[in-house]
């Protein structure tokens, strides 16, 4: 999938505020309160020319993950969520 660090941002998030899915959680935080990643730019190249890569990084600790699942681009949280309603909405008429 061609999608750009910001398109990639804006599906991570909705991920992550849906109800319906499992949000991406921090596994070192685990046991705790499963504290959500944050998906974020940064550079690691010194090459200005070169955009800066996307990463999972948690808030509370130092964990930065690198592997972001395809499936959080792949599914569409909104889509799913406006059929659900649609659906609940004919079962209590
Ligand atoms: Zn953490």
């Amino acid at each position: 999938m061609n999608l750009t660090n910001d398109e990639k941002i804006e599906r991570i998030n909705k991920w992550q505020t849906s109800n319906l899915v499992h949000p991406l959680t921090c596994p070192c935080c685990k046991g705790t309160d499963h504290t959500k990643l944050i998906p974020t730019k940064i550079r690691i190249s010194s090459y200005e020319s070169l955009d800066p890569e996307l990463f999972l990084v948690c808030p509370k600790c130092d964990y930065i993950q690198k592997d972001i699942p395809e499936t959080v681009y792949l599914i569409d949280v909104d889509a799913i969520q406006k059929s659900f309603r649609r659906i609940f909405s004919k079962l209590f008429m």
